[in-house]
Parts: C-alpha cells; sequence; structure tokens
C-alpha cells in the first residue's frame, strides 16, 4: 500500500519555510524524529568524525515498502499530513516532508528500509539527491538511514561549523533531550567506533533526567505534578535554597518535545518570587501534556518552538503549580537556609581576597585621590567615597569583579608557571550529569591552566586541586556552572595562550562569580580595603564586561549642577 503522497500546493505554502539541515546535530535530530515517529523502541546511532564523515541511525519501527522508500526522500512527501486541517494536529515529530529531501541534496544517503508485509527489504543509494542505484537487501523490518560525507559539496557550510567537538556535544544534547522525553524508547550513541552512550528501555524517567542533573541536586528537587482536563505538568524543580548563575538548566518539554520558551522559563523563575537571590536562576525539568490540537509546531523551522493556544491558562496553572510546591517546602524547611544560601562566600572571599597581603588604607598617587572621611554603603549596592576634590560612587560587585579579573589575569596568562593552587586534603569525586562530565573531560588540559586539576579512576572523576582563590569556595557547584554555561565558554581551541575570547570569557566568567554581589553588606574596612585594591589595579574605570566600575564627581561638577557658578 502507497501510503506517502506529495502534499497538495495549499499545504506546502503553509509551510514554515527554512532549513532544516544546518549542521549534523540537525540531521541526526530529523532522523531521530523520523525513528520515534515510526514507533521504534531501540535506535542505534553511529558517528564519524562528529557526523560530517558518517551518521547512521537504525531503527527497529515500521519501516517502508519499496514504493514509499522511493518516495521519501523528494521534496515535501510525507506520510504525516495530507492536507491542510491536518497541520493544525500534528501528533507526530516530522511533518513537513523536507528533511530526507535536504539531507540526500546535501550528502551521499542510503536508505535501506524494511515493512512488515515485504520478505525483503530495499536499498536505495544517492548522490546530491540522484538516485544511484536501488537493490534489495535482506534486513530486519525497520530502517537505517546513511549520510555519508554530509555538507561535502558545499564547502562553505561546513567551514561555518564551530569546533569539531562542540559539534558531537550539540549531537550528544539532541540524542540526550531525546532520551529524556522518551524514556521507553533504547538509545545507544557510538562515535569514532567508541561507546558514549548507551541508554536501554526504562519506565523511569528519572534515569534519563539524571543525565541532565547530577544525582545530589536531584535529590533536593522538589516534585511537581498537576493533571486537569486539558493540562498535565509533572517535573522536578530546584529548592530555593539553591540556584544557578544561568538559566541553562530550565528544561521545558512539551509534548515529549523539548522546546525553548522564555515566556514559560519566566513564568517558574517569577513563581520563586523573592526565594530566589538576585540574579540567580532556578533550574528544573517540566513535562507538560497539551492536546495536539493547542500545539502549533509549524512556527520553528527545526520545531523547537511551538505556539500554543491559551497560553494564559497554561501560565497560570504552571505558577500555581510552583508556587504550591514551593509552599510545601517552605513550611518545612529551614527558614534561616532560605535566606542565606550555602554558596554565599562574602565572608570567606573578603577573608582571602580584602584581608590578605593588603596594606593597611593609604592614600596613593594624587592628590585627587586623598581621602576624606569614611566611604558609605548605599544601598549595600554602591560606595561613597569623599577625597579631597570631591567623591567616587563605586559598583562594588563590578569594582571587584574588576580586581578580580586582573589578578586571575596576571596570574594565569604572564605568570602560568606560578599559578597558585590549593591541593585539596582528599581528592573530592565530581558527580556530574552525563553532558558536564562530557565537556570537562575535553576541557581538562583548558581547566588546569586556570589551577583546577583532576585524577580519574576507572570511570570516576576526582578534583584535586583548585586555584587557591578558590579555596573556601563551593568548588563543585562552580565547576558544574562553568560547564553548563555556554559551550562556546569552554571549548579549549589551541595551545595559544593569548587573551583569546575563550580564556576571557572564562576568566571574566570565574572573577565575576567570585566577586562581592550587589547587596552584600560591607564593613567600614571591607570599603576601605576594596577601593584600595581597586586603585592598585589597572584598566579600572570598567569591569571585565565593560560596565563602569565607578563615576567620579568633583567639587566643579557639584558647583555646576548647583548654578552656584
Ligand atoms: P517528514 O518526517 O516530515 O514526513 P521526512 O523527509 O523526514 O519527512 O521523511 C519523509 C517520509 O519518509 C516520512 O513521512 C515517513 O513516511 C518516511 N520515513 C522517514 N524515515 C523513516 C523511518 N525511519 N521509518 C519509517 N518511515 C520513515
Ligand atoms: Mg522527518
Amino acid at each position: 500500500m502507497k501510503t506517502i503522497k506529495l502534499l497538495p500546493p495549499e499545504v506546502i505554502s503553509r509551510i514554515a519555510a527554512g532549513e532544516v539541515i544546518e549542521r549534523p546535530a540537525y540531521a541526526v535530530k530529523e532522523l531521530i524524529d523520523n525513528s520515534l515517529d515510526a514507533g521504534a523502541d531501540n535506535l542505534t546511532i553511529y558517528l564519524e568524525n562528529n557526523g560530517l564523515k558518517k551518521i547512521i541511525v537504525h531503527d527497529n519501527g515500521h519501516g517502508m515498502s519499496k514504493d514509499d522508500l522511493l518516495e521519501s526522500f523528494k521534496i515535501h512527501t510525507t506520510s504525516k499530513v495530507h492536507e491542510v486541517d491536518d497541520l493544525s494536529n500534528i501528533n507526530s515529530l516530522g511533518f513537513r516532508g523536507e528533511a530526507l529531501a535536504s539531507m540526500a541534496a546535501m550528502s551521499e544517503l542510503v536508505i535501506q528500509s524494511r515493512d512488515e508485509s515485504s520478505l525483503v527489504g530495499t536499498e536505495v543509494k544517492l548522490k546530491n539527491g540522484v538516485v544511484n542505484s536501488i537493490n534489495p537487501l535482506g534486513m530486519p523490518v525497520g530502517t537505517t538511514v546513511i549520510i555519508n560525507n554530509l555538507f561535502q559539496t558545499i564547502p562553505a557550510r561546513k567551514k561555518f561549523l564551530k569546533s569539531a567537538r562542540t559539534e558531537l556535544g550539540h549531537i550528544i544534547d539532541i540524542v540526550i533531550s531525546a532520551a529524556v522525553g522518551n524514556p521507553k524508547i533504547g538509545f545507544s550513541l557510538y562515535h569514532n567506533q567508541r561507546k558514549i552512550l548507551i541508554l536501554n528501555k526504562s519506565k523511569e524517567r528519572l534515569e534519563r533526567i539524571s543525565l541532565l542533573f547530577p544525582v545530589s541536586k536531584m535529590s533536593n528537587m522538589i516534585q511537581v505534578s498537576h493533571k486537569d482536563q486539558f493540562i498535565e505538568i509533572r517535573g522536578l524543580i530546584s529548592p530555593p535554597t539553591e540556584s544557578l548563575s544561568t538559566s541553562n538548566k530550565e528544561i521545558i518539554y512539551i509534548n515529549e518535545r523539548q522546546i525553548t520558551d522564555t515566556q514559560l522559563q519566566k513564568t517558574i523563575k517569577l513563581a520563586y518570587g523573592s526565594l530566589l537571590p538576585f540574579h540567580r536562576y532556578p533550574y528544573f525539568i517540566i513535562f507538560i501534556k497539551l492536546p495536539f490540537e493547542f500545539v502549533d509546531v509549524n512556527i520553528h523551522p527545526r520545531k523547537e518552538q511551538v505556539g500554543i493556544a491559551n497560553k494564559e491558562n497554561l501560565i497560570e496553572e504552571l505558577t500555581q503549580v510552583v508556587q504550591q510546591a514551593l509552599q510545601k517546602y517552605t513550611i518545612t524547611s529551614d527558614v534561616h537556609l532560605l535566606f542565606s544560601p550555602k554558596d554565599k562566600t562574602t565572608n570567606s572571599v573578603m577573608g582571602l581576597l580584602l584581608q590578605e597581603n593588603v596594606d593597611t588604607w593609604m592614600v596613593r598617587d594624587s592628590e585627587q585621590n586623598a581621602l576624606k572621611g569614611d566611604p558609605l554603603q548605599i544601598d549595600k549596592t554602591f560606595i561613597l567615597l569623599p577625597v579631597k576634590k570631591g567623591f567616587y560612587l563605586v559598583d562594588q560587585h563590578a569594582a571587584h569583579e574588576r580586581i578580580l579579573y586582573e589578578q586571575f589575569s596576571k596570574a594565569f596568562l604572564l605568570e602560568q608557571s606560578k599559578v597558585e593552587q590549593f591541593i585539596l586534603s582528599a581528592p573530592v569525586e565530581l558527580d556530574l550529569p552525563f553532558v558536564e562530565m562530557q565537556k570537562l573531560t575535553d576541557s581538562r588540559d583548558f581547566l588546569k591552566r586556570f589551577g583546577f586539576t583532576f585524577s580519574t579512576n576507572k570511570t570516576r572523576l576526582f578534583l584535586t586541586a583548585v586555584p587557591l582563590i578558590f579555596r573556601d569556595r563551593n568548588y563543585v557547584d562552580l565547576i558544574l556552572e562553568l560547564l553548563t554555561r555556554t559551550d562556546d565558554v569552554l571549548v579549549a581551541k589551541e595551545k595559544s595562550f593569548r587573551t583569546d575570547i575563550q580564556t576571557h570569557k572564562t576568566l571574566a566568567y570565574l572573577s565575576c562569580r567570585q566577586a562581592i554581589m550587589a547587596g552584600d553588606m560591607l564593613s567600614n574596612s571591607e570599603m576601605k580595603r576594596l577601593l584600595e585594591q581597586l586603585n592598585k589595579t589597572s584598566n579600572n574605570t570598567t569591569c571585565p564586561h565593560g560596565r563602569p566600575t565607578r563615576v567620579y564627581v568633583s567639587q566643579m561638577d557639584l558647583y555646576r549642577v548647583f548654578k552656584r557658578k
């Protein structure tokens, strides 16, 4: 029976334009979607050279008849949507009928498939979109798609790709994203003959979630659960005592598909209200189920964003569900803990940076800077410093960030051999989720240059030393945040140790995380030491992110403002 047909033109025009296969990871994504749509419960993915040389996705789904197979790679052929109305009720992952066609156009594509009604399978080989051969093939029911030499004929596309490692990282993210959404399906991933990930079919979603969150964090996460006629919300959210400096671990699925929706992310963050410290983010994984007709998957070329009908309702319910879960939590938890997050290190930061090796306050350089009176903290954020001919207003966080950045740069860039390390009395085992563990393995040398060293014991990874400056910090969390922050912060490129952008970003990040925050109360002598350090620092007028650290207002300015001159 032939189930694949060319879409009517009006459907084609309704389909959002956009290229699907921009990078190997997106090809992998499309192939996984196809296998899931075909009802497979076991997928095996083999890669060579980060997917550029070879991508193979093998599934045990319902497969295709020979007739269907020969339609499948033509543009806009699909078995999933037939008329305009179908577009508003899509329950499959694919529907545009363009993935295989795009892949065929950009690679040497081989598709092998057999459905239940056929005794043998069929193998079709294509080169740059043109069929080279069609042959019968003995194989079990299911489909194998092989993409050879993707982008070979499009050098510009190939050049556009970032480093190879980032690409494998993207592919791993895609596989994990699908695996977490579909716990009942087995996934295996191999790269250059090396086993990367074997996930057996499982009834337990938690096992899969542990690929994304450290086990120690997961055990503290709070369950949310809600179901009514239309909306089902389930998941885990971080306890209010814990937070991250980035929103990278705010994960939302709608109908088994991971999506990006900053409005929903914000909704959840807002539900925490003042339980979260300023500039901090919760981490969570939320699975939302909505009727298919409420979800428009046709607004983004890769379906990473979706349109949601009656979104206000969802937002309201989500807020309630999260608030309820948090409320239960606050009743049973230690109130004191809620307001002093464990990672709060003002004291130790001060201890390390502002009390060590610092001369007592002394007036430096110019007349202009001669101190007159005590500094004054304003709104726990700014410091007002009267000097002889006016006053300075200093942003305490930006100032401290700059001081630390310069110290780090000096230690790490100019005097690398002298990076001061703090050797841990006992190695600390790192409980990192899969993705971060992969990144860390790849970034060990890079991190070593900053003073973090590691040892391994079989598959376990231990932290053995940290930069001295992080002695009292929660360095395990710090490493986790550094790794989850963004891909590009940590991809170690060349050996050259210039202030390349990666290094700058990493240093700026470390400085920011170490610096005192807006909202931290400072004592008189702490303020003085901070200001003195700032004075000693070169480039001290802006923080590493380019914001000003201080503003000078002269007596002359004051006279002018008050029209006395
Ligand atoms: P879409 O998924 O949007 O329909 P594709 O180009 O990805 O478009 O695939 C075209 C058609 O080929 C699909 O509609 C489906 O019928 C068939 N197909 C693709 N991959 C598989 C697979 N792994 N198993 C069974 N059928 C497949
Ligand atoms: Mg598809």
